[in-house]
């Protein structure tokens, strides 16, 4: 028995780990890679706590408390709560405007890495995520992945590992966290009180993280944009023009998560045609719009669905670069309307 909540998921992969762990077979540095939202820093964690936990011996199996991590021992209390001085977190900078990971970071925690252990039994290292290193970073790493400190491992996340050196995945014993099963993540999801759990289970592609932060409102608002962008596809383009000026009003703050919004739903139409023109054997993200899908389908595939992903890059590009909203949108959905025709 363990006082922590089991991880969602990821059943084969945990019982691998946890079988090396225990066979004192732990490789140095493991590369979780997974999509966002799909557990893997929880599942870094858990292997801190399990690789330490003092539980499973003493008067917490006298309490029958016998599983590995316990989740109730100082260790593994201190490991959660992301204060114990053995597990050190490599994490983007959140004062610089670019989401990066120094490399005075990385050289800081290589040498304290060096010294002696404080408590735990075996030191980890987590980089979480390791594209957030830019080369003289992961350069520094690198050396100490190849000569790594006796008893320290490293736990590095991703979920773009092609975007990391080669050479950091070669020396790293690559683990693959894939989607979480839909039924369990619909009890998961049922089980904190939401609601229309399949809806949200389908849109976050079987990540916990992504079902949570979409939740029940935040798919109440993409609904209603999904709705909203398919009637102005359809109506007179002075209306439509109308629509995109009153989208992106207000400062940039204000507009982007509605411009970001109405191109999520794009790309999952897209998706969704895709998977209906190619009869592929996965759910449809728009289940409740089966003939809209249909005519996605029926009028982008396959030259299409090409010129309107395109089109959704070049509008996401824009916008980066500070073309304003209207202008970029406008491109957009003008696009998608030439594609899709008369409806
Ligand atoms: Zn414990």
């Amino acid at each position: 028995m363990s006082a922590l909540p089991s991880v969602l998921g990821h059943t084969a992969t945990i019982a691998s780990l946890w079988g090396a762990l225990s066979r004192g077979a732990l490789h140095h540095a493991i590369l979780l890679e997974g999509p966002e939202g799909v557990g893997k820093r929880l599942v870094a964690d858990r292997i801190a706590m399990a690789a330490n936990c003092g539980g499973a011996s003493g008067e917490l199996a006298l309490a029958g408390i016998t599983q590995r991590p316990c989740g109730r021992c100082p260790t593994c209390r201190q490991i959660a709560a992301g204060v114990h001085p053995d597990v050190m977190v490599l994490e983007p900078d959140t004062s610089r405007a670019a989401a990066v990971i120094p490399v005075d970071a990385v050289r800081t925690v290589i040498r304290q890495a060096q010294f002696h252990r404080y408590s735990a039994a075996h030191r980890f290292v987590i980089v979480d995520p390791a594209e957030a290193m830019r080369e003289a970073a992961a350069n520094a790493l690198l050396k100490t992945l190849e000569e790594p400190p006796v008893g320290t491992g490293f736990l590095l996340i991703t979920h773009n590992a092609r975007s990391l050196l080669p050479t950091i995945r070669s020396r790293c014993q690559r683990v693959r966290l894939g989607a979480v099963p839909e039924d369990q993540l619909c009890a998961w999801l049922e089980g904190r009180g939401m609601t229309q759990v399949e809806q949200i289970a389908r849109l976050a592609l079987g990540c916990p993280g992504r079902a949570l932060e979409l939740g029940t409102s935040a798919l109440e608002i993409r609904t209603g944009v999904r709705d909203a962008l398919l009637g102005i596809l359809r109506v007179e383009l002075g209306e439509m023009f109308a629509y995109t000026a009153k989208l992106t009003s207000g400062g940039r703050a204000a507009w982007t998560p509605r411009v970001d919004a109405l191109l999520e739903v794009i790309e999952d139409l897209l998706r969704d045609a895709v998977i209906h023109a190619s009869r592929a054997e996965v759910p449809l993200l728009n289940q409740d719009l089966p003939h809209e899908v249909e005519r996605w389908a029926q009028a982008l595939w396959p030259g299409g669905i090409e010129r309107c992903t395109a089109a959704v890059q070049d509008c996401r590009d824009d916008l980066r670069v500070f073309v304003p909203g209207k202008t970029a949108v406008d491109a957009l959905l003008c696009t998608l309307r030439r594609e899709l025709g008369p409806s």
